[in-house]
């Protein structure tokens, strides 16, 4: 894959209290020249006349400043898969996500043995022990199963694919201690629909996907309290005029948010397009779902319990061909989703930072440049390539 330029500023602001100046910032949906008060992780909007004599600033030299990208979708990165990632392979993936412009992220645990889920769980509370000051937030993790169904397990070992099981879930979020924030469900799978609403008591935002379900079952699982559709239109039943299944389902329900891979792979461009035309912006959510070989070259890698191939930056298994996550970043996301849609960069951001944030519920600390939000903030350049990143007001810097 092709690394964003990144210009290294020369010395690392470490004073906590600093102003960006010279910055087309994005608020309320619109660039404008603001200055950025960031003092101790946190944003203050103001103006150049509002900086005192002497205070430490960034020179942001004209460029864009919107804020970091939130992935609530993505497996690994740099050599490292979240199912196997100790709290240091963990940090590992935030520092290549945070010089890439994505300041927070969900794990995804793909399908494996509870032993190995209770094993995956115990590394994300060990890294909240450790100093991560440099890498972009783990929000938590993304559950991608084990409640789904067999037709459509996409990477999933089907052996390790269960029905719907509120005690199990209650004891995975309790070992988490409120960790897992989302979890990918099919809703056709027996006990399923009915666990919903557990989920949620539990604090677990619901998508369905990796799913056969008819569009009433899939509608059932909306109504008791879905709000995601987790890779929209990979591994689920597809539209069909007499059935509208599930695809159907999330595309009437305007409230749904609809995750969508943007490396122009597992969805066309024009297919994106469409997506984006029929939920709007306010209700797409770009995801990477990058594997481990995400930032590395082509060859031979795993995902989960999973051997893959990546040849010219598509991940298939080893067995099958299926294709088994991406490698790309969210960088790349939103010029692929400028480029297929021919919407602007205005438009396109919210897809990848206040959509994401809404739907974890953490609107009112990430995914917006406003006061009292989290100082994660991302430069562009002309070309729409990250040049720097700010994390809680940390600069950081570019991996190697
Ligand atoms: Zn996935």
């Amino acid at each position: 894959m092709q690394a964003a330029p990144y210009f290294m500023h020369p010395e690392r602001i470490k004073k906590m209290d600093f102003y960006i100046t010279n910055a087309q910032v994005y608020h309320n949906h619109h660039f404008g020249a603001h200055v950025i008060h960031v003092t101790d992780g946190k944003i203050k909007l103001c103006t150049a006349s509002d900086v005192p004599q002497g205070a430490e600033t960034f020179d942001a030299q004209g460029r864009h400043v919107i804020p970091g990208f939130i992935d609530i979708h993505t497996h690994g990165a740099v050599g490292v898969d979240v199912n196997t990632a100790g709290p240091e392979d963990l940090h590992k993936i935030g520092r290549f996500f945070a010089s890439n412009g994505t300041t927070s992220w969900l794990g995804s645990v793909l399908t494996d043995t509870e032993e190995q889920t209770q094993w995956c769980i115990e590394q994300f509370k060990a890294y909240d022990k450790i100093d991560t000051s440099d890498a972009a937030h783990l929000l938590g993790i993304h559950l991608e199963g084990p409640f789904l169904a067999s037709a459509y397990k996409g990477a999933m070992p089907e052996h390790l694919l269960q029905q719907g099981n509120t005690a199990l879930l209650r004891h995975y979020q309790e070992l988490a201690e409120g960790r897992v924030k989302y979890m990918t469900v099919s809703p056709e799978v027996s006990g399923v629909t009915q666990m919903i609403p557990d989920a949620k008591k539990l604090g677990i935002r619901v998508g369905i996907g990796h799913s056969g379900a008819t569009y009433q079952q899939a509608m059932e699982a909306i109504e008791n309290g879905a709000t995601l559709s987790t890779h929209t239109f990979n591994a689920m039943r597809l539209f069909h005029q007499h059935e509208p299944a599930i695809m159907g389902a999330v595309l009437a329900s305007d409230e749904v948010y609809c995750e969508m891979i943007c490396d122009g792979l597992h969805l066309v461009p024009a297919t994106v397009n469409l997506l984006v035309k029929i939920k709007g912006l306010g209700r797409v959510i770009g995801i990477t779902d990058s594997i481990m070989a995400a930032g590395l070259p082509d060859g031979h890698y795993h995902l989960g319990v999973n051997d893959v191939v990546v040849k010219d930056g598509d991940a298939k298994l080893e067995s099958d061909g299926t294709r088994a996550g991406s490698t790309l970043t969210l960088n790349r996301g939103l010029k692929n989703i400028i480029a297929f849609t021919g919407k602007t960069l205005e438009e396109v951001i919210p897809a990848l930072t206040e959509n994401p944030a809404k739907f974890l519920g953490m609107e009112d600390h990430i995914g917006f440049i406003d006061d009292g939000m989290d100082a994660d903030l991302v430069l562009l350049d002309e070309d729409n390539n990250v040049a720097q990143v700010f994390v809680k007001g940390n600069l950081v810097s570019k991996e190697a």
